[in-house]
């Protein structure tokens, strides 16, 4: 059978029930799992046999959800994490250790940025932090011997920046190591980074592929294209013997299609436990099922809104790739053809008084830090999330005072656009 379209597997994936089994993936809402005997469960720890002993490691619900995007994102194997942050730390600590080093895209998320460069840093792992848009000789020089891996975002939260996914995975791989691609706002619906050279990808699943405002959730997906014994020396922790597991060598028991995910499982989840409950894998799949049809409504409603402001004479300026004349639009034409989100940053004239009064004007859009839900949320940084700095602490940061984050649910658009339009009046 021909490969199938993204929308029949957003629908159908990664669970097939055999005759008189449940439609609906069922919720195995169990820690543990019973063995007729102890040498069955031996075989389990050794990693000798597939199976299920402890929903720490391995759960039904879980592995059907993993499949599916696994499906989606056209990789190899995935797993599921309690949230985007477990799942952003266990893909660079899974192959990068104290004293190693990593390359990272600036404009990433916050939350990500500060794992980086305090918590990461912490533990040894040193960051070199370039502008997304930096020149392939400026990308060159930020590698080092010790770089294990280098990171971006497709569209990055909040800066709405696009990734030139293929300069970075060229220069990723000139250095002989991965390149991992937070894809939590494109969705495997609108890009998929493997098809561009990018290596691992990551989400947050809270975001878009909920899409509920529900669960918070995370997913790593591995391409299985990485070839880690070709640069065995740099990943040691994949090409040789973990005593921690048996003394298994994960490329050669799993191969390369396998290698990653059951490494991350084995040991990292194992040590840190980061699990999404089986409850909300259940959620998360809820969302996966639409989750097609719901990324084309964000971003006709987000290119809807961006239109509209760009036009307004009390807005000073707006960021959405999707939008002829941004800075990005190039880029989302090649990368994102299908729809650029949801979310759209614009300035309010007057700088951040006037922002914060039309904050309190509006009436569709709910004032939230949340973004990519069905329901229109947005924010102004300078007076909620930000409000400990000044004016000029904030531009270093990035975030201008007037800068307010607009992320378009699913309402209809002529509402959203009523809505902004006795606001900003
Ligand atoms: C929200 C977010 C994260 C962190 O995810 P949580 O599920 O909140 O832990 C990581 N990356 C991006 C791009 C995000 O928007």
């Amino acid at each position: 059978m021909a490969e199938q379209g993204i929308g029949t597997k957003c629908v159908q994936g990664g669970y097939t029930p055999g005759n008189g089994e449940p439609r609906q993936i069922p919720i195995v809402q169990s820690t543990t799992f019973k063995y007729a005997s102890s040498a069955d469960m031996g075989k389990l720890f050794d990693l000798e046999a597939s199976g299920y002993f402890y929903t720490r490691l391995q759960n039904p619900t879980n592995d059907y959800v993993a499949a599916k995007l696994a499906q989606l994102e056209g990789g190899s194997a995935a797993m599921l994490t309690s949230s985007g942050q477990a799942a952003s730390f266990y893909s660079v600590f899974n192959i990068a250790s104290c004293g190693d080093h990593v390359v990272s895209s600036s404009t990433i998320y916050g939350g990500t940025y500060n794992l980086f460069a305090v918590t990461m840093k912490r533990m040894g792992i040193d960051f070199t932090f370039v502008s997304p848009d930096c020149t392939e000789e400026e990308l060159d020089a930020a590698f080092r011997p010790n770089t294990k891996a280098v990171f971006g975002e497709t569209i990055a939260n909040p800066a709405l920046t696009v990734l030139d996914i293929e300069k970075f995975a060229r220069a990723a791989h000139a250095h002989g190591v991965p390149l991992i691609i937070d894809n939590t706002f494109a969705t495997p619906v609108l890009c998929r980074p493997f098809e561009w050279g990018a290596d691992i990808v990551t989400h947050s699943t809270t975001k878009y592929m909920d899409g509920h405002g529900a669960a918070v959730g995370g997913c790593i997906v591995d391409s299985g294209k990485f070839d880690w014994t070709a640069h065995a020396d740099k990943f040691p922790g994949l090409c040789t013997p973990d005593e921690s597991y048996h003394g298994v060598t994960y490329t050669e028991r799993f191969g390369l299609a396998g290698a990653f995910i059951t490494k991350a499982t084995a040991q990292l989840m194992r040590d840190f436990g980061s699990i999404q409950s089986p409850q909300n894998a259940f959620l998360l799949n809820l969302g996966l099922e639409s989750l097609h049809v719901r990324m084309k409504r964000h971003s006709e409603n987000g290119l809807a809104v961006a239109q509209f402001l760009s036009g307004h004479p009390q807005v000073s300026w707006v960021n959405y790739a999707g939008l002829p004349g941004d800075k990005y639009h190039a880029l989302a034409e090649k990368y994102l053809p299908d729809g650029a989100c949801g979310v759209v940053s614009f300035g309010v004239k007057g700088g951040r008084a006037a922002a914060e009064a039309f904050m309190g004007r509006l009436k569709v859009a709910a004032i939230e830090t949340h973004v990519a839900d069905a329901r229109t949320c947005c924010l102004h940084p300078a007076s909620a999330t930000h409000r400990q700095m000044n004016d000029d602490e904030l531009r270093a940061a990035g975030v201008s005072p007037d800068l307010v984050r607009y992320s378009c649910g699913l309402e209809d658009a002529a509402d959203l656009i009523a809505d902004l339009d006795q606001a900003l009046a």
